[in-house]
């Protein structure tokens, strides 16, 4: 699912993010990314959801060689394979859950009636059935970070990639994303999740650790 062949990122400015890191993701993996702050744990996330390109190196996402798309291309893959899950939800905040999770088809092609239907099964999966009107300054946390994952997972991706999803919940809402990235997994989605939380890295089956920008 996931190839990355030594692949290196430079920021302009000098900053070297990652060196030269192989890592290789079987299609169904759930695999926790950990490391302290400025470990280019984020850099990796955004290569593999290929929201950047890297200065050295291959990057291959489910058979696709990033490098050899173009942008065009590369958004046609983000938006049917690839969903994202931030540490800050990154919700509109004038619109209803239902709306959030609907956009989340907005570059797929599907008409809007059948995103809002899907939506609904989408809210309804993560227990918020009861909260689709809802803004997001009318939800706790933890329904926020939920409604996120709908609104990443409506479009059925064979990739989820989530970047702190925890770090800003308390810890029983933490417990509850975490539970429902399980569910997702065990639905067949490979899961990449980067971490602070040594419990929930712990939890899962394979921990790629990093530091200065390597996989160590
Ligand atoms: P982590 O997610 O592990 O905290 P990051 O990938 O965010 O690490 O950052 C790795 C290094 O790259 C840090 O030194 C950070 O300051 C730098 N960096 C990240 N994004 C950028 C950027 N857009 N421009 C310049 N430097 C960046």
């Amino acid at each position: 699912m996931v190839e990355l062949d030594r692949v290196t990122k430079s920021y302009p400015g000098g900053v070297t993010a990652l060196h030269d890191v192989t890592l290789r993701v079987d299609r169904g993996e759930f695999v926790a990314i950990v490391g302290p702050s400025g470990s280019g744990k984020s850099t990796m996330l955004h290569l593999i959801g290929t929201l950047d390109r890297p200065s050295a190196g291959d990057v291959r996402i489910d058979g696709y060689d990033v490098a050899l798309l173009s942008d065009r291309e590369l958004s046609a893959l983000r938006a049917r394979r690839i969903g994202f899950v931030f540490q800050h939800f990154h919700l509109a905040p004038g619109r209803d859950a239902l709306h959030n999770v609907a956009d989340g088809l907005l570059y797929s092609g599907v008409p809007e009636k059948e995103r809002l239907r899907r939506a609904e099964a989408a809210l309804a999966r993560v227990g918020l059935a009861d909260r689709m009107r809802h803004r997001p300054h009318q939800l706790s946390g933890g329904e926020r970070q939920r409604v996120a994952v709908a609104r990443a997972v409506v479009g059925e991706p064979t990739l989820l990639l989530a970047d702190e999803p925890t770090g800003n919940l308390d810890s029983v809402s933490g417990a509850e994303v975490v539970d429902l990235l399980r569910d997702l997994h065990a639905a067949g989605t490979t899961v990449l999740v980067i971490t602070h939380d040594r419990e929930v890295a712990g939890s899962l089956p394979r921990q790629v650790p990093m530091r200065d920008g390597r996989v160590i």
